[in-house]
């Protein structure tokens, strides 16, 4: 063959190329169409039949040399193309989405605005267990200015014989010290079936890591009009969480502050593995506030502190952090609470952190 020759059939090639390019495109694009259709009609995009049906229609119409397989390998390629097109369009419409709304979602408790910029705090008991366990807990908080108080009533523990938390009788202790003390309750509730009722004692409902996929519970919660705490599950991927608060979004309820609480890996050293890159993540990705949990996910005392720091320094919009006054005896997760004392010492060594890294903008 001469060199002309093989100049004049590699151009040919080139022109085929962009020619297949365009044309797939070109099917993209009537695919997408295809989606907006279908999204109007309710239907699912994904249809295995029509697929079975294009690909037999293919084959019937293959006249080599491609072997069958090969024809139905690569055009299964191009449906995958012009599907996940469609996928990322459905991503865009999520109501929590950036993509959707690009303003941060500033979420208002109790005279304070999370989501600005400012770094709120929310530190409380893992659990309610008297009301002055609580008070003592309520006066360290109030003493800092701090408008915010946690407190399980109901708590979820791995075993059915733990202290599985003082239920109605918490929240009352809750909502007397909220008015005693003047700082708004963030409390965890488990099922549908005692939203109603907790209402009346609670600023902000928290939805609990292993909670976060239990589908009822967060289209209940996406009901209310009162804000909501949803934590990480222990498993969850970022698009998982992510869709957990769509759940409760998708039901009207915008008010959502997410809460990364550390994941499951196979590092023992700490209770669960604090994965900070989420925050800077979820912050890209959604308009929602992006809380850190540094009890839950360090599961140690003695790092506190620098994984507040680093929470802080990432973008976090608030730090989670268990304080008792007497950590050695209570009920549940008495390693990892700081005493009142410790707290005093977290506390301000976070406030001078900020001042030196100007976080108070
Ligand atoms: C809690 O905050 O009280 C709690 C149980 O945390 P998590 O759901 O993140 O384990
Ligand atoms: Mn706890």
């Amino acid at each position: 063959m001469s060199h002309v020759d093989l100049e004049a059939l590699r151009a040919r090639v080139d022109e085929i190329n962009v020619e297949i390019l365009q044309l797939i495109n070109e099917r993209a694009g009537v695919v997408q169409e295809i989606g907006r259709v279908k999204e109007k009609q309710g239907v699912n995009r994904y249809d295995p039949l029509r697929e079975r049906h294009m690909l037999d229609h293919l084959k019937e119409n293959n006249s080599g040399p491609l072997p069958q397989s090969t024809v139905e390998h690569i055009f299964k390629e191009i449906f995958k193309t012009a599907l996940e097109l469609q996928v990322d369009d459905q991503k865009k419409a999520l109501l929590v989405s950036r993509k959707k709304k690009s303003e941060d979602t500033v979420v208002e408790i109790n005279g304070e605005k999370i989501g600005t910029g400012t770094p709120s705090f929310v530190f409380g008991p893992c659990a309610v267990e008297s009301y002055t366990q609580v008070a003592e807990v309520a006066a360290a908080i109030q003493s800092k200015g701090l408008k915010l108080i946690r407190g399980g009533a109901y708590k979820p523990r791995t075993s059915p014989y733990d202290f599985q938390g003082l239920g109605l009788e918490g929240l009352k202790i809750l909502k007397q010290i909220s008015q005693e003390y003047g700082l708004a309750v963030v409390s965890e509730i488990v099922t549908p079936s005692h939203l109603d009722e907790a209402l009346d004692y609670v600023d902000v409902v928290q939805v609990g890591a292993r909670n976060m996929q239990n589908f009822e519970l967060l289209k209940a919660v996406g009901s209310i009009n009162k804000p909501v705490l949803l934590k990480r599950g222990i498993a969850a991927t970022l698009d998982e969480f992510i869709h957990a608060a769509e759940y409760i979004m998708s039901q009207g309820n915008d008010q959502i502050i997410l809460c990364e609480r550390g994941i499951r890996t196979y590092e023992r050293a700490t209770r669960n593995t604090l994965d900070i890159s989420a925050v800077p993540i979820l912050k890209q990705e959604t308009h929602l506030p992006v809380f850190v949990d540094v009890t839950h996910s360090t599961g140690r005392r003695d790092i506190l502190l620098p994984a507040a720091k680093a929470a802080i320094a990432i973008g976090a919009d608030g730090v989670m952090a268990e304080v008792h006054p007497d950590p050695a005896v209570a009920l549940s997760d008495a390693a990892q609470q700081m005493n009142l004392q410790q707290f005093d010492e977290f506390y301000n060594s976070l406030q001078k952190f900020m001042k030196t890294h100007e976080v108070h903008a």
